[in-house]
């Protein structure tokens, strides 16, 4: 072993005393989806978000693991495929590596596509000496036929090389071991640096002493500050500048210098772009060389290819998308039912208990109807009503995408945005939406362009959500698939669904194409959407992920607004003033309007008073609907249909609420998940207004027509 220094591990220093500092910061780097967020969590056993699909982590997460007495504390950075451009992620990443002083960085590799991420490498290796390389996925690359020379990458890159198999715990012992001696400086990585075309060598010469003395602490980072004042990049400038607190452009050594490399570039005809581009051929061309002397591929894997033909093409894409997302619609919703009914009965026996104990114990009536009415009711319907639907979608949508098939969705509507004048990156994070709208804005961070990121994040709540979701199902369930079709319920209910996603995507479409002709003019910038390569999935990890991570973080939010909500609601039902409560009050206020849209007083106030989350519209429109402002005992979904029916509900109203409730202003969370995205009131009230307004036109529009016909 040349490049790298490992220190000898003699009697004396084995014997020494342990070293003083026991915590150490190691940052994890890497390509989008090549395992990052596994190591982190069997390293850490937190459970950050993992999936096969690129963007999904956009901030830092921190986390700390113990070896061999040691604390050592793991900050995640965002997957991004090179660190030389300005987007939010590539932005936070290398700030992190740059500033955050970690005692050293993993940077974790995909084994079956080494070629790709050796360019993340190189250019990490530029900005600090303290790299590990972690090589994962090791079991794919095996399973293509791929191997790959650890001693002689070791050798060509100077960094320690770790091969492992994330997934695996065990395989991550060496990895560990190797970073508390990077830390312990037992091994010095010598990393060996791009040499450039000689202009920029001789440049980077002149302006280093220069530079290297303005900076206090972080000396090594002298030459990668070279190298951005030579290409000019100002945004980097500038992040270099605040955080390293000094002023490199006013200096007035380096801004003579800078001139006269200027003058002499000019001289030999080399323009300001070529300089970069010069760059980056120069950092391709070393990764390539570097694969090429520790990469042997054996077999070529076609199947991939032949699956995404199929899975991306002109023709079946499309088709196969909506067959699969229907598939999963129908098993949904064919499989809801029986759950939901035994959770009503559950519910409503322990409700009996409950009156019972409240009446042995001589409570106030005011206090049970607060209780039992208000908030146990609320909150029981709530579970019965989501719950079944969530714990069947969500399972098999995280399936979806730990497969590698939303990115494919992605791919498939790609060409739909770029129509739009908006990022094909959109159609990603409209997925994302799918899982929660809060989320979906926050995703949009992986989006380069400030136009395109703003067309996105107001477009988000147009896909409907978690909350929404059950809700769509339920009303679907009785109305579409009860009324319409007696014999195939399901399926019908299914296709109702899947339709109303459908006119979510094309409401995304249209409304972005119309803010890129108006409010946010331009052109779609060009970016090509990575595919990445199928993965079978970790079912049980699946399950655990799908049900903690979103099942129950769904319905704990909804749960903790449900109780507050159902008390208010409760009150706002049996509060009177004069003969009526408030809520009717409120209802009549609203009903005119509501009629024109095909609704009623109480369904638009059940929208208004669920603003804090979607999930409880359901709950307050049949509140609202029982005089006595209390739920009645219900024993399954049809019951609530009957409840509807009975307050004047047709086909034309539940079409009314289905097309409202995807249309309509986002939840508080999102609204505030936009307003801290875009830093903007502005942009948060044109969020609101956006999905509003479409709703409200639409429903009308259906109502006239429906009207006319009818
Ligand atoms: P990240 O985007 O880099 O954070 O990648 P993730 O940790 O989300 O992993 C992407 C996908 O690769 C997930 O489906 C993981 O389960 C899977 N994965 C991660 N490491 C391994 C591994 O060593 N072997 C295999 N077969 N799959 C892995």
């Amino acid at each position: 072993m040349k490049a790298i220094k490992r220190r000898q591990n003699d009697n004396k220093s084995q014997n020494k005393q342990p070293l003083k500092k026991h915590k150490y910061t190691v940052a994890l780097a890497g390509n989008p989806n090549v395992g990052k967020s596994t190591v982190f969590n069997n390293l850490t056993g937190m459970k950050q978000h993992t999936g096969n699909w690129p963007g999904k982590t956009v901030s830092v997460a921190s986390g700390k693991y113990k070896y061999n007495e040691r604390e050592f504390i793991l900050v995640d950075t965002p997957g991004t495929y090179s660190i030389m451009s300005n987007s939010e992620e590539e932005e936070i990443a290398r700030d992190y590596i740059c500033f955050g002083n970690p005692d050293v960085t993993v940077v974790v590799l995909d084994a079956t596509s080494l070629e790709k991420n050796l360019n993340l490498v190189c250019q990490i290796m530029e900005i600090t000496d303290k790299v590990i390389i972690c090589v994962n996925l090791l079991d794919e690359a095996k399973k293509k036929g791929i191997s790959i020379d650890f001693k002689e990458l070791e050798e060509r890159l100077g960094v320690p090389v770790v091969g492992v198999i994330a997934r695996k715990k065990k395989t991550l012992i060496k990895l560990m071991d190797t970073i508390q001696k990077v830390c312990e400086k037992e091994i010095i990585p010598k990393p060996n640096k791009i040499k450039y075309y000689p202009y920029i060598e001789e440049s980077v010469e002149k302006l280093d002493e220069k530079v290297e003395k303005m900076l206090i602490k972080n000396k090594q980072l002298s030459r990668w500050i070279c190298l951005k004042l030579i290409d000019g990049d100002k945004k980097i400038l500038k992040s270099i500048e605040k955080n390293l607190k000094i002023n490199l452009l006013n200096n007035k050594e380096i801004k003579t210098e800078l001139e006269e490399i200027k003058d002499i570039l000019n001289f030999n005809g080399i323009k300001q772009e070529e300089v970069k581009n010069s760059m980056i051929s120069s950092i391709i061309f070393k990764a390539e060389n570097v694969y090429k002397d520790t990469v042997n591929i054996k077999k070529e894997n076609t199947k991939n290819r032949k699956i995404d033909k199929i899975l991306t093409s002109k023709i079946f894409g499309i088709p196969l998308m909506l067959g699969f997302l229907g598939l999963i619609l129908w098993i949904t919703i064919k499989g809801a039912n029986y759950p939901s009914e035994w959770l009503f009965k559950i519910f409503n026996n322990l409700q009996e208990i409950l009156v019972d104990a409240f009446e042995y114990l001589h409570v106030p009536i005011w206090l049970k109807g607060v209780v039992i009415d208000g908030i146990y009711r609320t909150l029981t319907w709530i579970i019965a009503v989501m719950l079944p639907p969530m714990a069947i979608f969500f399972p098999l949508f995280t399936l979806l995408e730990d497969l590698g098939f939303l990115p494919r969705i992605a791919f498939n509507l790609d060409k739909f945005f770029k129509k739009a004048g908006s990022s094909g990156k959109q159609a990603l994070t409209m997925c994302m939406g799918f899982g929660c709208n809060s989320c979906g804005v926050t995703g949009c961070r992986i989006i380069d362009s400030p136009r395109e990121k703003l067309i996105s994040i107001l477009t988000n709540a147009f896909v409907p959500c978690n909350g929404r979701f059950p809700f769509l199902i339920t009303i679907s369930t009785i109305f579409i698939g009860g009324i319409v079709a007696s014999k195939n319920a399901s399926i019908i209910s299914s296709i109702a669904v899947l339709c109303i996603i459908l006119i979510g995507i094309f409401m995304t479409i249209l409304i972005s194409k119309f803010l890129s002709k108006t409010i946010l003019k331009g052109e779609s910038s060009s970016f090509v959407l990575e595919l990445p390569p199928y993965r079978k999935p970790q079912i049980g990890q699946v399950l655990v992920r799908s049900i903690l991570d979103r099942t129950l973080f769904v319905l704990g939010r909804a749960i903790a607004i449900a109780v507050p909500a159902g008390l208010v609601i409760w009150l706002f039902a049996n509060v009177y003033i004069g003969e009526s409560s408030i809520l009717t009050y409120i209802a009549n206020f609203l009903n005119p309007f509501a009629q024109i849209m095909g609704l009623d007083g109480y369904i638009l106030a059940a929208f208004i008073l669920g603003i804090p989350a979607n999930e409880i519209v359901l709950p307050i429109i049949l509140m609202g609907y029982m005089g006595s402002g209390t739920l009645v005992n219900l024993e399954s979904t049809t019951e609530i249909g009957q409840i509807l029916i009975q307050n004047g509900w047709t086909l034309i109203t539940a079409i009314n609420v289905i097309l409202f409730t995807l249309l309509h202003f986002p939840c508080t969370t999102t609204l505030l998940t936009i307003k801290k995205e875009t830093g903007s009131i502005k942009w948060s009230i044109i969020a609101f207004l956006l999905p509003t307004i479409c709703g409200v036109v639409l429903c009308m529009t259906t109502n006239f027509v429906w009207n006319l016909i009818i």
